[in-house]
């Protein structure tokens, strides 16, 4: 990866997050002030004086103050140290030096890479000054005081990272990299699909995400495959959770949705499909992402002759008038297609992202037309002359004609049809459009 790594390092509740959002620039993660319950991105990009880097928030598997673990400790840094190239380590004025963030430093202390001290909260001249029980620790090339909050003090700091920056980095290093959200209800199989994955192959930001649960958008490589999973937050285990965090967790899923490209649903085969499932897959039409459906835990589903097709119709018949969706029937237990399945999604991707030419297109379009032109609608006859995919993100043809006016939805989705028959769009929504000329 040509970017520039800044990892934030830090006992729960000290801002870590907070400073997190301040350097991506943008408000990705849900704050709670319940400590390390959510994040909502582990790592994210931005930039600074024309400088693009990747900012990794470490502190999203330490779970309250209670029971963290010295392991969990040593997990959190070493990561950090294993790929940060610059570590910032951050405590809270406002607490003052705590034995856990005693702890952390005991731990940094074994990395070579160039560390800050980042004492947090200083909100206010009194509290910055408070800074200086730190130097106690002993540790790193200097401290800064800031307020995540309220962003004083963070340009300063950043004004010092990137100097040890090797590169420029790159604006997004994740452009073009296929972003699949898994989504379905409680108990399909998301979560044991998603680590599945993780135990392929994988780098560096999945190793966060591996040991994060919580994280968000995790980079995989996983059967000779990058791609990005959107939302593995939705995966959290649900222990002792409050309603709040359900309600975000809820939230977040169509989030991952609309951030994705592709949404992998899964159903769970022994329940069969579910308004819920039809919901999401309605949702992602209309925000026309790409659609794959798995059939999960097939192996719990005595099989007969027939079982998969009477299966796929039933899907049909409860998503029409969706046709256009690859159906998979996988085993996460037995790993059952799940190979497949990433590919499918890859898949889904390609054909969501491809251009036809105007050529192409008139050529095996133009006849169909012909065989079976658009019905006449009060004596007057509808005349299409070309068809041509629009230069727009999602798969969007332009058909010209004198009457555009006239064309009806049965017509629209023969032509729909002829498109998908010649030219596939597999798992991918596309619009018809009619235009005057
Ligand atoms: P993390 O657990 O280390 O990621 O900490 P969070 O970013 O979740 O912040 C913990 C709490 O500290 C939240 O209530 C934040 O609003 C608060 N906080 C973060 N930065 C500042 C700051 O600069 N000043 C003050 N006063 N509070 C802050
Ligand atoms: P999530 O809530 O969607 O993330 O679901 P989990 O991944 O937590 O899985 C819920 C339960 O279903 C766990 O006990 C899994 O072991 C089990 N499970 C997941 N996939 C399969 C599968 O393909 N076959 C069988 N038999 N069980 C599965």
């Amino acid at each position: 990866m040509s970017t520039n790594i800044i990892a934030i390092v830090g006992r729960p509740n000290v801002g870590k997050s907070t400073l997190f959002n301040r350097l991506v620039g943008r408000r990705q993660a849900i704050m709670d002030n319940e400590s390390g319950v959510t994040r909502d991105r582990s790592y994210g990009h931005g930039d600074w004086t024309g400088k693009y880097y990747t900012v990794i928030d470490t502190g999203g598997y330490v779970h309250g103050s209670d029971d963290i673990f010295e392991g969990e400790i040593n997990k959190q840094v070493e990561l950090a140290i294993k790929e940060a190239d610059v570590i910032l380590f951050m405590v809270d004025v406002e607490a003052g030096l705590t034995g856990l963030d005693e702890e952390f430093a005991n731990v940094l202390r074994r990395s070579d890479k160039p560390i800050y001290v980042v004492a947090n909260k200083a909100d206010t001249n009194a509290r910055a000054h408070q800074m200086g029980e730190f130097y106690a620790l002993g540790l790193g090339i200097d401290i800064f005081p800031i307020s995540s909050q309220s962003g004083s003090g963070t340009g300063e700091l950043l004004d010092e990272v990137v100097k040890h920056f090797k590169t420029e980095g790159t604006e997004d290093p994740d452009a073009g990299i296929p972003r699949l959200a898994v989504l379905g209800r409680p108990n399909v199989g998301k979560s044991s699909f998603v680590n599945m994955l993780l135990g392929v192959e994988r780098n560096i930001v999945t190793d966060i995400a591996g040991t994060t649960r919580d994280a968000i958008d995790s980079r995989y490589n996983a059967f000779g495959k990058e791609f990005i999973i959107v939302d593995t937050a939705g995966l959290r285990r649900k222990s002792k959770v409050s309603e709040d965090i359900e309600f975000y967790s809820v939230m977040r899923s169509v989030r991952a949705l609309e951030d994705a490209d592709v949404c992998i649903v899964m159903l769970d085969a022994t329940r069969g499909i579910e308004s819920q499932d039809v919901n999401i897959i309605s949702l992602a039409e209309k925000n026309r992402k790409g659609i794959v459906i798995l059939v999960n835990k097939w192996d719990l589903v005595e099989k007969e002759t027939n079982t998969t097709k009477e299966f796929e119709e039933k899907i049909l018949e409860a998503i029409a008038p969706i046709k256009y969706v690859p159906i998979i029937f996988t085993s996460v237990v037995t790993k059952q297609r799940v190979h497949k399945a990433v590919e499918t999604a890859m898949e889904v991707y390609e054909q969501k992202t491809r251009k036809i030419s105007t050529s192409k297109l008139n050529d095996k379009i133009l006849p169909d037309i012909e065989r079976y032109p658009p019905p006449s609608v009060k004596g007057k006859f509808i005349k299409i002359k070309y068809v041509t995919q629009l230069p727009t993100h999602n798969p969007t043809f332009a058909f010209f004609c004198n009457l555009p006016q006239y064309v009806k939805e049965p017509y629209t989705r023969y032509l729909e049809n002829s498109i998908r028959k010649h030219f596939g769009f597999e798992g991918v929504p596309i619009k018809v459009l009619f235009k005057k000329k």
